[in-house]
């Protein structure tokens, strides 16, 4: 990422003209990473430096950042609680990318590939009802799933909500009276996955999502994060 001129920056936001961003700043109404520059050469890295005019975070219009988690779990898909329990807000940058939202959610108790975006139309457009994202997911359930419930599973169930669309489900392995099932659905609806394998009657005991449309987690390990690439976040749309 290429650095550039701070008063160039304010401009190219929004913030004022070129004059008028010298005059911000010379002014002491321009903060980068919370300390006030006034001098007029400074630089900043317009994707990471976070810059505040009069407190207010101004940033470059095609600098939003697309980041995936892997998700441990214990943590709730909300960028607070009110009750202080653990958010996967403590686990992404937000000090460095603020505005950070999750696109989507992921229980309190499954792990995986949770995206985050500064990026609100983006988040929308993936969230919509009508862009059918796959999701692949592997659930460790109790019991034995049978291939004929795996197949119910694939035709498409009927919830509460309304029947599933079609889904791949593959029976990976069996033991212990468990069974590993991976299953990629293509609609993201409250708790899918652990209301379709107990409308078969069984319950999941472990879920993790591995991919998200076009996306996999890769080498992540649990708690960490990277940014995705132009290339990747331009793959998802
Ligand atoms: N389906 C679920 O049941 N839970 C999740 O967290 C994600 C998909």
């Amino acid at each position: 990422i290429v650095p550039m001129r701070l008063q160039k920056f304010l401009a190219r936001a929004g913030a004022a003209s070129r004059r008028g961003s010298e005059n911000l700043m010379t002014a002491g109404r321009v903060r980068v990473n919370g300390e006030v520059v006034t001098e007029l050469g400074s630089k900043v890295d317009p994707l990471r430096d976070v810059v505040e005019v009069d407190g207010v975070v101004v940033r470059l219009f095609d600098s939003s950042v697309t980041i995936m988690l892997n998700k441990p779990a214990g943590y709730l898909t909300t960028m607070s609680d009110p009750h202080g329990r653990p958010c996967v807000a403590s686990l992404v940058p937000t000090d460095r990318f603020p505005g950070l939202f999750p696109v989507g959610r992921l229980d309190m108790d499954t792990t995986g590939l949770l995206l985050f975006s500064t990026d609100g139309e983006l988040g929308n457009s993936l969230l919509h009802p009508r862009h059918h994202v796959d999701k692949t997911y592997h659930a460790r359930v109790a019991g034995i799933m049978s291939q004929e419930q795996a197949q119910v599973l694939e035709r498409g169930i009927e919830l509460e909500d309304g029947p599933t669309l079609p889904a791949q489900v593959c029976i990976e392995r069996i033991a212990k009276g468990k069974t590993d099932v991976e299953i990629t659905i293509h609609e993201g609806r409250k708790r899918q996955v652990k209301r379709m394998c107990s409308a078969v009657g069984h319950e999941v005991l472990q879920l993790h999502r591995s991919n998200f449309g076009p996306l996999a987690l890769d080498g992540l390990t649990e708690g960490q994060w990277r940014e995705l690439s132009d290339a990747e976040v331009k793959a998802l749309r």
